[in-house]
């Protein structure tokens, strides 16, 4: 069904033929070469056909299916979006909207951000006022196209952007909806880290004859991330966490739990110790989640305790360090935070917490990552009682994991 084709990086912008109102805007944003992903996913997209990008967060991918639109893009003033962008959580909304206000030729290409938790009022005065791009996630822009309050009659450009997640969070029938609403002839890109089956047969069912480039997860992961863990009982997490940071004072830091509930007790501690602290979940009001995205992007946050809501597509570029103090069940998910380190050019340090009954999932995710992740300790520090192993020897901390249970539980982020 798909072309399939490994990314081979090429030269400069200036290669890519771009509109000289583009190469003002990519001057402006410092974006002097480009990203890999970037080097191969545009110029088959400035051919007008449709490309699917296998990439990660972190490898610019989001100006990878920008440039493209805003390259041909002309100020004609045509009603409602030439373009639709659909990306998984709010915050990746905004995002977009901001990456494509940054590299819009002359400022004058408007993206609106559509999600929902923002007053539907407040949208539809900025729609009114005018919308190239529309970026949203799927279930509020269905929202305005019930209203009546956007029309795609005009679009001609089409991104799902990380589409394994927004499948994976439900959204399928959403996205088939909008999908089909969207006019032929046009354009259409798929971004997605991951290629399984429900991304290929969405893919198959709404693009024409895709070029895949893949420039896939475990080679563009985190080779400039340092990845260590430490085994760690359950109960000595919090203290181990504080003696990491004593050592290490991270520029700014995330702190992954794998429930709310945890990430609202880590963060009530974490607050008497250090200053600068926030939570982030899913049960936030999006206000508050806005807010505490902005302060994170500002530097005023140093510390945010976080579920999985941040664990994907999230930009900060000053992100020194990842804990993983509950690692997550999917394997997928550990190179999706940490890539939150190690953003493009800068070095990061990912962190597990790996209590001695998690091996298993340790080894799944050296596995996914063909990596072995180097054991540590601090010296004076004891971060696990000593045990005896069901064979009868005792854990070392150059080879302390055992146990052979991974914990399932349902989750919501
Ligand atoms: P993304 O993978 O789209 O989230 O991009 C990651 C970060 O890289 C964002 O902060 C972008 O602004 C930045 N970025 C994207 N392309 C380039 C480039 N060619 N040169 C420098 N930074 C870039």
């Amino acid at each position: 069904m798909t072309t399939a084709m490994m990314a081979e990086p090429r030269g400069g912008f200036h290669e890519l033929a771009l509109s000289p109102p583009l190469m003002e805007a990519l001057e402006r944003a410092g974006y002097r070469e480009p990203t890999p992903i970037q080097a191969a996913f545009i110029p088959e997209a400035l051919t007008g056909r449709d490309v699917i990008g296998q990439a990660q967060t972190g490898t610019g991918k989001t100006a990878a299916f920008l440039l493209p639109f805003l390259n041909q893009w002309r100020d004609e003033n045509r009603p409602g979006p030439q373009a639709l962008i659909l990306a998984p959580t709010r915050e990746l909304v905004v995002q977009v909207a901001e990456e494509a206000a940054k590299l819009s030729p002359h400022s004058r290409c408007r993206a609106v951000p559509i999600y929902g938790g923002q007053r539907f009022r407040q949208q539809l005065t900025q729609l009114q006022r005018g919308c190239n791009i529309a970026v949203g996630s799927p279930g509020r822009v269905l929202d305005h196209l019930s209203r009546g309050t956007l029309s795609l009659q005009n679009v001609r450009y089409v991104v799902l952007d990380e589409a394994d997640r927004m499948l994976d969070i439900g959204f399928r029938p959403d996205i088939e909806k909008i999908l089909r609403r969207c006019p032929q002839p046009r354009q259409t890109l798929l971004l997605s880290a991951t290629l399984p089956p429900p991304v290929l047969r969405l893919a198959q069912r709404y693009m024409v004859e895709p070029l895949n480039i893949n420039l896939s997860p475990a080679k563009v992961t985190v080779e400039n991330i340092r990845q260590t863990y430490f085994t760690v009982d359950e109960d000595r997490k919090f203290d181990l966490l504080l003696k990491v940071f004593e050592r290490d004072e991270p520029r700014q830091c995330i702190i992954f739990c794998e429930r709310k509930r945890w990430v609202e007790d880590v963060y009530r501690m974490l607050r008497k110790h250090r200053q600068r602290v926030a939570a982030m979940h899913g049960d936030l009001p999006q206000s508050l989640r806005n807010r505490i995205m902005q302060g994170f992007r500002d530097g005023k946050i140093v510390y945010l305790v976080a579920t999985d809501v941040v664990g994907r597509g999230i930009d900060v570029k000053n992100i020194s360090h990842v804990i993983n103090y509950d690692i997550p069940i999917d394997p997928e998910n550990y190179v999706h935070r940490i890539g939150r380190t190690g953003r493009i050019g800068a070095d990061g340090i990912a962190i597990a917490f790996i209590t001695p009954e998690q091996g298993d999932q340790l080894t799944a995710i050296e596995h996914y990552i063909n990596k072995q992740i180097e054991c540590e300790e601090i010296s004076g520090f004891q971060t696990y009682r000593t045990r005896v192993r069901p064979d009868g020897d005792t854990p070392r901390a150059s080879q302390p994991v055992f146990g052979r249970s991974i914990k399932r539980y349902s989750k919501r982020v």
